[in-house]
């Protein structure tokens, strides 16, 4: 929800929104009593005070049902626009970000580093014969696999990195801030810790597996596109060198 008012009702606790609508509704409808009777030149006599309980009580009974329906409703649609932007930005299965997701960040991300002159670094990661664990034990244990990198991979990351699952088997990250070197120690960290990762078949046997990872610096005329197809052929020369290995491709 934008801020702005319907925001701030949606946010508050019913028991702070639902007085706060009645406490309005009644100041307004009396507001108006004590300027109808002034402009209007009336006496404060009786009639006066029986027009005040009635500005007083109509609001408290109409305002606080319709209110809490209104309030009930503006919170049925924020959920429903939380959900939709989870299925927009994040992937299912690892609940990491997608593809899209990841591409509109970072693009930002490398024309802010650009900007600033800072060191970026883009890894892209590919989960060793996966095939083969698919092959072997099923589509549930692939995705056993799939989850617990979902887990794995921010655990080892700094809160301004990016993870995502970039499709299939593959993860695409980028590292702001990093010079190639610390992001060598950090992908050999993360090859690390996927080999200890303890992905499990529903039936708890453990699966074991290992990634090739390819690294690249951000280069100043480098487009996000041509970033990552320079991580990409890392990545490949990872597999040809015969795969649970980090490469380093200079920008
Ligand atoms: P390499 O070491 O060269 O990367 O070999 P690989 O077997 O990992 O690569 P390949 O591209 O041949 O196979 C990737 C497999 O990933 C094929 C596809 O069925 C599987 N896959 C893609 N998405 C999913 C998914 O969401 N769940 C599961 N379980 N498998 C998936
Ligand atoms: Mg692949
Ligand atoms: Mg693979």
């Amino acid at each position: 929800m934008r801020p702005g008012l319907q925001g701030f009702f949606v946010r508050q606790p019913l028991w702070v929104s639902i007085p706060l609508i009645v406490a309005l509704s009644v100041a307004s409808s009396v507001g108006a009593l004590f300027l109808l009777t002034e402009l209007m030149g009336l006496p404060y006599g009786p009639s006066f005070r029986r027009s005040l309980t009635v500005a007083i009580t109509a609001p408290v009974l109409v305002s606080a049902p319709i209110g809490g329906w209104i309030v009930h409703l503006l919170r049925e649609v924020e959920l429903a626009r939380q959900q939709a932007q989870a299925l927009a930005w994040n992937d299912e299965l690892t609940a990491l970000m997608n593809r899209r997701r990841f591409t509109e960040i970072g693009q930002r991300e490398l024309a802010l580093s650009q900007r600033a002159g800072r060191q970026l670094v883009a890894m892209l990661l590919d989960i060793d014969d996966f095939k083969r664990i698919n092959d072997e034990h099923g589509h549930s244990g692939g995705d056993a696999v799939l989850q617990a990198m979902g887990v794995t991979l921010p655990r080892e990351l700094r809160r301004t990195d990016l993870v995502a699952r970039w499709g299939g088997e593959e993860f695409a990250l980028m590292l702001p801030d990093t010079t190639l070197a610390d992001a060598a120690v950090l992908a050999e960290r993360v090859r690390k810790a996927v080999e200890q990762m303890d992905a499990r078949l529903p039936g708890g046997r453990r699966l074991r597996c290992t990634v090739s990872i390819g690294l690249s610096e951000a280069a100043a005329a480098d487009s996000f596109d041509t970033l990552i197809a320079r991580a990409d052929k890392a990545m490949y020369l990872a597999k040809a060198g015969g795969k649970n290995r980090v490469v380093v491709q200079a920008g």
